[in-house]
């Protein structure tokens, strides 16, 4: 038996990591993830973003910064800030960092570039309103992303330079700090755009920037001599829900061998995928075919068969069916393809949602319209394109 596979083009979703344990230095900085993750503080950590100032947030955050309001009790120095003209404010990190007018004025700057309106009601709640924008792409991500970092490691820089450097207190210096920062990341993670030199542009150009688009032609290829091709799907209308199955059978010649469409029941995604396989394989076997190549367009199914991934507990009886008929055969191969080069088993899959009970067609006249029309294009070998996103920036057209 001989099993082969080819790995379609996936990219893998990389997450972030976040400190699990308040008392110890977080994890180093690891890849950008989602915008959508579950820890309210994860996008702290990027590999483009300086550890010093997502450390120095993250100490914010809890509330360990060694600030004068808390040595006040002892009477050592006095609590007044020195950030604000008037020092009216007390060094604490809420005053530092988002409530004193200093923090107040920066935040709000920066923020109306970006087409917000500051909320300078606590330190945490600036922070969730820039990760909580919707990015345009990868760069806004990133910018959306560093910015209120930033920003923080710029005030808690100009009062440290104040109180013990003996400098005034200085906004402008202060936000072009914080420009320069985004600046020499955005740099650093997109070499191939030209960064402008002022805040407003830089940040308009990262909405406007588009991802480079990878075009890929995909064509349903026939099986070469003494093999039979199974290009199986299945569906499930919510995930768990309404499951139904399509298959289709075609030899070397691109001879329709028989095509079925199975309503099936309650049922999630991978389990309808499944049962799609098993129809096809068992009807190709039934029809005395022992050398079989196997399509579809789930990578995770295609992995559980090939046994290069653990399966959930919950498809092990129907792996373990699968197994039987594959054992049965002659030569096996299973084969992820794109779902361009398996739309007869998709359109096939989807009517059976439209029908109650199983339909199997001997010709290609009986089979539904739509799975009709693409059999059509792939018997002549018509690519179709795919494009996909790739991780690379351009600048705005
Ligand atoms: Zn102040």
């Amino acid at each position: 038996m001989e099993l082969e596979q080819t790995v379609g083009a996936g990219t893998s979703q990389s997450t972030l990591q976040h400190p699990n344990n308040r008392n110890f230095p977080p994890p180093a900085p690891t890849r950008s993830g989602s915008m959508e993750t579950q820890h309210p503080y994860s996008l702290l950590w990027h590999k483009n973003i300086s550890f010093k100032s997502s450390f120095l947030l993250w100490r914010a955050l809890r509330g360990k910064l060694p600030t004068n309001d808390k040595i006040t009790n002892f009477g050592v120095e006095p609590s007044t800030c020195v950030c604000c003209f008037d020092r009216s404010g007390m060094d604490s990190i809420e005053h530092i960092f988002s409530t004193g007018k200093f923090a107040a004025a920066v935040w709000s700057s920066f923020a109306a570039t970006a087409g917000m309106l500051s909320d300078c009601s606590s330190l945490q709640a600036l922070i969730q309103q820039w990760w909580a924008v919707r990015p345009r792409n990868a760069a806004h991500k990133t910018l959306l992303q560093a910015t209120p970092i930033f920003i923080c490691w710029n005030l808690w820089k100009n009062r440290c330079a104040a109180k013990y450097g003996g400098k005034t207190a200085n906004i402008s210096k202060v936000k072009y700090a914080i420009y320069k920062d985004n600046y020499k990341m955005l740099t650093n993670a997109f070499p191939q755009v030209k960064w402008p030199a002022k805040w407003a542009e830089l940040i308009h150009m990262s909405e406007r920037c588009v991802h480079d688009i990878k075009v890929n032609m995909v064509t349903w290829t026939r099986p070469k001599d003494q093999w039979i091709k199974v290009n199986t799907d299945g569906s499930a209308i919510n995930n768990p829900g309404k499951m139904g199955v399509g298959g289709i059978l075609r030899d070397k010649s691109d001879r329709l061998v028989m095509a079925l469409t199975t309503p099936l029941g309650e049922g999630t995604n991978n389990k309808a995928e499944l049962e799609a396989v098993i129809l096809g394989l068992t009807w190709a076997l039934e029809l005395g075919y022992k050398n079989i190549i196997l399509e579809l367009d789930s990578q995770l199914v295609v992995h559980w068969i090939l046994k290069e991934a653990a399966p959930q507990w919950s498809i092990i009886t129907q792996l373990g069916r699968l197994q039987n008929l594959i054992s049965q055969t002659q030569n096996f191969k299973c084969l992820h393809v794109f779902r361009e080069a398996n739309w007869v088993a998709d359109a096939l899959s989807k009517h059976s949602h439209k029908t109650t009970t199983p339909q199997v067609y001997f010709n290609i006249q009986q089979m539904p319209k739509e799975a009709r029309s693409y059999n059509h294009l792939h018997l002549l070998q018509m690519p179709s394109v795919r494009r996909k996103k790739t991780k690379r920036i351009k600048e705005p057209p």
